[in-house]
């Protein structure tokens, strides 16, 4: 299509993912937010300076919904030093917001459908200027078409970049209904918990989780379950991820894509992980 992308949706989205940046990174001064009218840009398709020094590492986590992306992030981060990029956390930020991205994504994200490209190439495209990717990023949850992987390149290109690594978590469907439906998510730092596979430490053993014990392991804060966690839910986003998102993995080759087998122990699956994401 070689369409722009809109100021609209870089502007109020890029403020929202950079809240919720500052928020995981405890507020750090290059990643402070700012209001959506203090912050306008030229849009994706103008980029601002090239980015000069050794080349960034640029990495897509990829999986269906339930995979385990959220979960071995953080340590993908503390590895190569580069911050995960998750466009659902990023729009569930402008969602709470009330941003006009926030608006416009709600009802799809609600139904589990894709946001339009448009607005997710556009969050991103604004999000990997930040100073905090100078070194890289890893991409979580994006990019989730063709189309959507079409529009990165093209962005990257620009700056003579590419996507490096694909790093498939490989699950199948059956167990993803269980994995999602027990998620509780920390929801400032997007650290995912489970109710049996994963709790958190102020569950007491054989206690039903209930709220009060829900706790984030680190800042002791509330942890949520999403309102897009649900078995009905699930289906459509199953749906849309074999449909419009596995033919991704074709668009990058298997010189750059990686399968993990996600379906085991979180410790058997980092360390694949870990071993894929060697970096020369
Ligand atoms: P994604 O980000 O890919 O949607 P998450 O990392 O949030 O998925 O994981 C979904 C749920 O499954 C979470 O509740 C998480 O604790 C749990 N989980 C992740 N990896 C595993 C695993 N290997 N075995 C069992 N449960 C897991
Ligand atoms: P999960 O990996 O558990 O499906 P995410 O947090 O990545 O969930 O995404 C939640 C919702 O946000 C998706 O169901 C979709 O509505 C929207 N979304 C996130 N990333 C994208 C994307 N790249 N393209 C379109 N919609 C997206």
């Amino acid at each position: 299509m070689g369409q722009k992308f809109s100021v609209v949706a870089v502007v109020a989205a890029g403020a929202a993912a950079a809240a919720h940046v500052a928020s995981k990174a405890g507020g750090s001064p290059g990643s402070s937010p700012k209001k959506a009218e203090e912050t306008e840009k030229p849009t994706a398709a103008e980029p601002e300076a090239a980015v000069a020094g050794p080349a960034r590492k640029i990495m897509i986590l990829f999986g269906p919904p339930g995979a385990g992306k959220g979960t071995h992030a953080p340590k993908i981060e503390a590895k190569l030093q580069t911050p995960q990029l998750s466009t659902g956390d990023m729009l569930r930020a402008a969602v709470a917001a009330g941003t006009a991205v926030g608006k416009q994504a709600k009802a799809a994200m609600d139904a589990g459908a894709l946001v339009t490209d448009d607005i997710v190439c556009g969050i991103i495209a604004d999000r990997i200027k930040e100073p905090d990717c100078t070194s890289g990023f890893i991409l979580d949850g994006f990019p989730r078409t063709v189309e959507q992987a079409k529009k990165l390149d093209e962005v990257l290109a620009k700056n003579g970049e590419a996507v490096a690594k694909v790093v498939e978590l490989r699950v199948p469907d059956a167990v993803l209904e269980e994995r999602i439906c027990g998620r509780w998510v920390h929801k400032a730092s997007g650290r995912s918990y489970h109710v049996k596979f994963n709790p958190p430490k102020s569950l007491p053993k054989g206690k039903k989780a209930k709220p009060k014990y829900m706790l984030d392991d680190l800042t002791k804060e509330p942890l949520m379950q999403r309102s897009d966690d649900t078995a009905e839910a699930l289906v459509s986003r199953l749906k849309a991820y074999h449909a419009q998102t596995v033919p991704v993995l074709q668009h990058y080759g298997a010189g750059k894509a990686v399968g993990v087998d996600a379906n085991r122990g979180l410790d058997a699956v980092w360390a694949d992980i870990d071993a894929a994401t060697e970096w020369d």
